[in-house]
């Protein structure tokens, strides 16, 4: 419905046009010498509770989160005793009309406020009608043993509507648990979708998708990046030797050694096994030769499982490529793992650029 996606000032104009209506209403209800007070003072005591819910719905409206609840307690509170004082002060039959309005306020309360602080409203809205009853009885314009009926009747209505109040409160607060479950939930799951869960970085889907992404950019903006394709050397050997735990604890080192060699806007990824892929953003062959010659010194100093005997140490071997302008991310992989077979071919432990 339009009213639920009006913007915020078209809703305070809402809110003056109701209470102008309402003033409106007040005006015919004296004029037509239904009220039980002097029309003046009712008149009166209308306008300055109309006044005080417009001036607060204009309080609230540029506020953030914290203090907006703030407001919206005042407002309520502000609301539900004005609008009972205005219905008592009506003939009775209009009077249990008007008297539905605090307790929709009351509900509305338990969707937005904390509990305590909707049994307060409550509380303030029952000794405003006592208060009201209380004064038209002082002025004995009214029949006491009917108010005294109507007083009791209004109090089981504010006590029923409490305890439903208390559900809905309930029920909102069940609703937004499950709904803080479920965002993490999918944080969780967006995590797992593009990390590999060993070594915490990207997967080779995530690292697939962001190649597309930067061949776009590369094609269009002519910003260029390089992929190295690194694979550990003899990696079965340090398991077979060490064991497939202590196999697992390399490829960690070995990733976060990678991690600490790139920029915050390059990427490691795990492609597979002991296979790992580096994009290089903005990066040309020369400066991700630097980053590899780097790695490959990382990676011989590398203490395995704890073990600083030159035996257990690991070495990589990588082929580069730069990104050529429109050529396929197939055709980039197919030559950065064609010069990685060079490098292994050459004697591993040793880095090699495609079209060398
Ligand atoms: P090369 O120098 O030719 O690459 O030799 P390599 O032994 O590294 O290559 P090969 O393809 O023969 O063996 C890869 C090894 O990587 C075998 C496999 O057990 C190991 N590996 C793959 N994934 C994992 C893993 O998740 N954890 C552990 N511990 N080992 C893995
Ligand atoms: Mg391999
Ligand atoms: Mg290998």
């Amino acid at each position: 419905m339009f009213i639920f996606n009006l913007q915020k000032s078209h809703r305070f104009a809402i809110v003056v046009l109701a209470a102008l209506i309402y003033l409106a209403f007040a005006w015919a209800l004296v004029d037509a010498q239904y009220v039980r007070i002097r029309g003046d003072f009712y008149l009166a005591l209308v306008t300055i509770w109309l006044a005080g819910v417009v001036a607060l719905c204009w309080q609230g409206r540029a506020l953030e989160v914290s203090r907006t609840l703030r407001v919206v307690f005042y407002r309520l509170l502000w609301f539900n005793v004005g609008s009972v004082v205005v219905a008592v002060l009506v003939p009775s039959e209009l009077r249990f009309l008007l008297l539905v309005v605090p307790l929709f306020g009351l509900l509305y309360a338990s969707l937005r406020l904390h509990q305590d602080r909707v049994v307060f409203i409550a509380v303030i809205t029952w000794l405003s009608y006592v208060t009201s009853a209380a004064v038209l009885l002082s002025v004995g314009v009214v029949d006491t043993a009917f108010e005294a009926l109507a007083g009791v009747a209004f109090s089981f209505l504010l006590a029923g509507t409490l305890y439903f109040a208390r559900d809905l409160h309930e029920l909102r607060r069940r609703a937004e648990s499950r709904h803080q479950h479920l965002e993490r939930s999918v944080a969780e799951l967006s995590i797992a979708a593009m990390r590999d869960e060993l070594t915490g970085t990207f997967n080779r889907r995530y690292i697939t998708e962001a190649l597309h992404r930067h061949k776009a950019l590369a094609d269009r903006d002519r910003l260029e990046f390089t992929v190295c394709y690194c694979d550990l050397d003899h990696f079965k050997r340090v398991n077979d030797e060490l064991g497939h735990v202590a196999g697992d604890r390399a490829l960690v080192q070995f990733a976060d050694l990678a991690c600490g060699l790139v920029r915050s806007m390059d990427y490691v990824a795990r492609f597979g096994g002991e296979e790992f892929l580096l994009v290089l953003v903005g990066a040309n062959e020369a400066v991700a030769r630097r980053v590899c010659e780097r790695l490959c010194a990382g990676t011989r100093a590398l203490v395995i499982d704890g073990r600083p005997d030159a035996s257990q140490r690991m070495t990589v071997s990588c082929g580069i490529a730069r990104y050529r302008l429109g050529e396929s991310v197939e055709d980039l992989l197919q030559r950065a793992d064609h010069a990685l077979y060079e490098a292994k071919r050459g004697g591993r432990d040793q880095v090699v650029t495609a079209g060398d």
